[in-house]
């Protein structure tokens, strides 16, 4: 089983490929921690990547291709693939193919989590911890009992990432929406693309995902 998960950020992507990855033994591949890990490891693709990057230039198609390659043949036929911030382009999700298809293997699945933009402002916008022991609250969903007390620990401080904002949150979505856009109508057309609902309980999520791939 091989799948790509696509979700913005805030729609608890890394939870559910992490869960994902211990149901069902898949592996998830990162391009960014590919790259990392084989520049580190010093294998060809590696030292070919690094003297790009050193070179201050853009891993090309073709060196990530490789790495994928190297990944899927290192994993072996029987363990299935999570892509994770790839394919980006057209040209890459036909280069995916081939590099699957070469493998014996194909693309199952493309899940997305599924956001209300808005829903998803006040989810992120709305969230602050305690100071001191690092419990979460929302200003909506879970306040304190005692209003400027936390219920666990009893400090009145609180804190809120200044990242929890609602023009970054809004950014984040068009950058989402950006890099999806070339990709997603290419597996629609193949009657493979799958929506959940990113909003919901992530146990219901989960149930959602595991319903598309029974
Ligand atoms: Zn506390």
């Amino acid at each position: 089983m091989n799948i790509i998960l696509l979700g913005p950020p805030g729609a608890g992507k890394g939870t559910q490929a992490q869960r994902l990855v211990e149901r069902h033994g898949l592996k998830q591949l990162s391009t960014g921690d590919m790259l990392r890990a084989a520049v580190k490891a010093g294998t060809p693709v590696g030292l070919k990547a690094k003297a790009v990057m050193e070179a201050g230039q853009l891993v090309s198609d073709e060196i990530v291709s490789a790495l994928i390659g190297d990944e899927l043949d290192a994993m072996g036929a029987g363990t299935g693939a999570i892509f994770d911030g790839y394919p980006r382009t057209a040209a890459q999700a036909e280069s995916l193919d081939a590099i699957l298809a070469s493998r014996g293997r194909k693309l199952d699945h493309v899940i997305e989590l599924d956001v209300n933009e808005d829903a998803l402002v006040e989810r992120i916008t709305g969230r602050y911890t305690c100071a001191t022991c690092g419990k979460g609250y929302h200003d909506t969903f879970e306040q304190p009992k005692v209003a400027g007390t936390c219920d666990k620990c009893g400090s009145h401080e609180f804190k809120r990432r200044p990242d929890d904002n609602e023009e970054t949150v809004r950014t984040r979505m068009a950058e989402y929406r950006a890099k999806t856009a070339p990709i997603l109508p290419i597996y629609e057309a193949r009657g493979i693309v799958a929506r959940v609902d990113g909003m919901a309980d992530m146990d219901a999520v989960t149930a959602s995902i595991e319903a598309i791939l029974a």
